[in-house]
This record gives structure tokens, sequence and C-alpha cells, in this order.
């Protein structure tokens, strides 16, 4: 970020595709973070997607059988938190009919 010692004016950045160094002029930046699911430690044990979201059907079950998931992490459209809730909640019962049918 650059700024004028009041208030940031522009960013400046690097071309990840040219190595070439950018700048470009802005009166405000938004910071968005968070976009890659935390889920390296999953690999080889639970099946992910192409960006790493752990891949589950419509109850949150995962390719293992018993095993459930919810929220940004998995494969579930849309990361806002009322989406999360409701996965989890729905995951959560998932497991316990899971379970009460085991
Ligand atoms: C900048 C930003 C702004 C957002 N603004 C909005 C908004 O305005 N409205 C909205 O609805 N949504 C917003 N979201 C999205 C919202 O934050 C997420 O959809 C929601 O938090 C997802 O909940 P979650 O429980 O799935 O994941 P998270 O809230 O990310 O919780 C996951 C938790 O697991 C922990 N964790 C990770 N790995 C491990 C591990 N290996 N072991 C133990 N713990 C671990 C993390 O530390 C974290 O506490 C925003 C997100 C970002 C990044």
């Amino acid at each position: 970020m650059t700024g004028d010692g009041q208030k940031v004016n522009g960013l400046t950045y690097k071309d990840r595709q040219t190595g070439e160094s950018r700048h470009v002029e802005l009166e405000g930046i938004f910071v968005q973070i968070g976009l890659l699911p935390n889920s390296d430690w999953l690999k080889g044990a639970i099946e992910l997607s192409q960006r790493g979201e752990i891949m589950v059907d419509a109850r949150g079950e995962t390719d293992l059988p018993g095993i459930f998931a919810a929220g940004d992490v998995t494969t579930a459209p849309y990361k806002q938190i009322i989406i999360a809730m409701g996965e989890g909640a729905k995951a959560s019962l998932a497991a316990f009919d899971h379970l009460i049918r085991a």
C-alpha cells in the first residue's frame, strides 16, 4: 500500500505470472482474506476438491462414512455465516442419524 501520509492512495503489487511490479492508484482498499481452506492436513484422508474444500454430500457427509463436515471448509456454496451455521446444524443432525442407525 502507498499513501500520502494522511490516507491510502495506491497499491503496489507483483504480478504472479510475469513477476512484474505494478502500481494502481486507489482511493480506498478493502482487504479480503480467507479464500484458501485450511485443509492440507486432510489430504489423502478425505476427498478434497481442487480448491482444497472438503467434498460433502447433501447431508454434510464426506467420502468417509460417519465423518461429517460443515462450513467454509466444505464444497457447500456461498461462504457466509448463516450458511455455515445451517450446514453445521445439518451435519450434526446427520451425524446423530448415522449413530442411531449404526
Ligand atoms: C474478511 C471477511 C469478511 C467476512 N464478512 C462476512 C459477512 O459480512 N457476513 C457473512 O455472513 N460472512 C462473512 N464472512 C464469511 C464468514 O466469516 C464465514 O462464512 C464463516 O466464518 C464460516 O464459519 P466456519 O465456522 O465454517 O469457519 P471459520 O469461522 O473460519 O472457523 C473455522 C475455525 O477453525 C479453526 N481451525 C482451522 N484449522 C484448524 C485446525 N487444524 N485445528 C483446529 N482448529 C482449526 C480456525 O482457527 C477457526 O477458528 C467473511 C469472511 C471474511 C474472511
